[in-house]
């Protein structure tokens, strides 16, 4: 007992205890869990889309599969039945601002008024996750993202799919990306298409249509906050410029 008592009223014992992981969680992104068991992430970007996401929405009820979809909320407003019809599918809802800002280059008021009204957009549904757009962060967003309560998410690996590619090599690019606990950044909509024949998501759904029938028997595809259930988040600094 009195070694108990003496851990957590040093100051190591303090550090220990409250402030790294306070730290980690105002200054560390999530970007993948240590887990056994076989699970993956697979995260939506950029919607709600009137097709493409519908589209997923079905694939992944065909194969008993969840993902998180970070919604825009320019988008969402657009979507409401979308939005609703994503979370009673069970899939988690999350928040990558109203106009995928620049978080970085716009003002704090500006980056409270992007979190507000995305999270707005996507009440009742949304839970506690933010996605930068771009992965852009800066001290000052990371702490705005910290102030309303959100894990800030980013990923540990993407297959480049706002550039156009053949299903095929989407397919073959995804499969090689499941490992346990990871989380894949994909794109339901574009929201600034630099490639405009990317536009078309229907190869990405095509890819990921492949993957499911081959995979899910041997992955379970969960959302991001079942996954940070199976083991122990990977939590990394993570600063960079929005490019
Ligand atoms: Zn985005």
């Amino acid at each position: 007992m009195q070694n108990i008592q003496r851990a957590t009223t040093t100051l190591p014992g303090l550090v220990r205890r409250w402030l790294r992981p306070v730290g980690r969680r105002l200054l560390g992104t999530l970007v993948r869990v240590e887990t056994n068991e076989p699970v993956v992430a697979l995260t939506f970007d950029d919607g709600p889309h009137p097709v493409y996401t519908a589209q997923i929405l079905d694939l992944l009820r065909q194969y008993r599969s969840r993902a998180t979809f970070f919604l825009l909320g320019r988008h969402a407003v657009d979507q409401r039945a979308l939005v609703a019809q994503i979370a009673a599918a069970g899939h988690a809802i999350g928040n990558h601002t109203f106009n995928h800002a620049r978080m970085p280059e716009i003002s704090r008021w500006q980056r409270w008024r992007e979190l507000w009204m995305a999270r707005r957009a996507l009440s009742p549904y949304g839970v506690p996750l933010f996605r930068p757009p771009y992965g852009g962060q800066s001290y000052g967003s990371r702490l705005d993202v910290f102030l309303f309560g959100y894990e800030v998410t980013g990923w540990t690996s993407h297959i480049e799919d706002w550039v156009a590619q053949p299903a095929t090599q989407l397919a073959e690019r995804l499969r090689q990306q499941l490992h346990p606990g990871s989380i894949i950044l994909l794109h339901d909509r574009l929201a600034n298409p630099r490639d405009p024949a990317a536009v078309d998501r229907s190869p990405l759904i095509e890819a990921l249509a492949t993957v499911l029938r081959l995979s899910h028997t041997t992955y379970g595809f969960v959302t991001v906050p079942e996954l940070i259930r199976t083991g122990r988040p990977v939590r990394v600094p993570w600063f960079r410029p929005a490019r």
